[in-house]
């Protein structure tokens, strides 16, 4: 079973694609959805707490994950801290979530695959790409997220674009493209091997 990493920058429409090929059977594995469910995991929170201390807690001790995001934004090896500490975790979920899929290839999703090297562990990747603007509006009506936000955000993301030379497969999502059509025809070729 072939595992095909699928990426994009943030509102590029990612979930969205996921989603169509779920349609068509196949699996995905949401891994930013799961590592947010990393902190139930005793053993996780346990270490984030054991690390990063009060950096990461609110007045009564509690994991505060609003604290989390602002001290790994701004601390790139905190960052690193954070995620040797969270990947282990999602690795391993998704291991165990792939040995329960019956399909001729799987999908993981993730924002960050090239920032962290996950981009080995895939038989191929997919990139959804989508305009810088569109992206940004598509997220202002989604979520209310200011537009310096998601700048910044998005200047964070930089490294997909710069990898996309890399990447076999390119889903074009800008509004007025045809995306079914570029769906079909990656499915069809991973699943035949070509
Ligand atoms: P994030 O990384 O922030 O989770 P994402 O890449 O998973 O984002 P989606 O959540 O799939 O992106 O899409 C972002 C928004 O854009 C959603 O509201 C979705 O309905 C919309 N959207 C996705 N594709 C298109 C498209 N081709 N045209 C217009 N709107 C779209």
């Amino acid at each position: 079973m072939k595992t095909i990493g699928i990426t994009g920058i943030i509102g590029s429409g990612k979930t969205t694609i996921c989603h169509v090929f779920e349609h068509l059977g196949i699996p995905v594995y949401y891994s930013d959805e799961e590592a947010k469910k990393a902190y139930n995991n005793p053993l996780v929170l346990q270490k984030v707490l054991r690390t990063f201390g009060t950096m990461v807690t609110d007045e009564a001790g509690h994991l505060d994950k609003a604290q989390i995001a602002a001290m790994v934004f701004s601390d790139k090896k905190k960052l690193q801290q954070l995620n040797d500490i969270i990947h282990p975790f999602v690795a391993e979920d998704f291991k165990r979530w792939k040995k329960k899929q019956d399909s001729p290839y799987i999908l993981f999703e993730s924002a960050i695959v090239f920032e962290c090297g996950f981009e080995h562990w895939f038989d191929d990747m997919i990139v959804v790409s989508t305009p810088e603007s569109e992206s940004v509006e598509r997220v202002k009506c989604r979520s209310g997220i200011s537009e310096v936000e998601i700048k910044r955000r998005l200047d964070n993301q930089q490294i997909i674009r710069n990898n996309i030379p890399k990447v076999r497969f390119i889903i074009d999502n800008a509004e007025n493209s045809m995306v079914l059509p570029q769906i079909l025809t990656i499915h069809e070729m991973i699943i035949n091997n070509d």
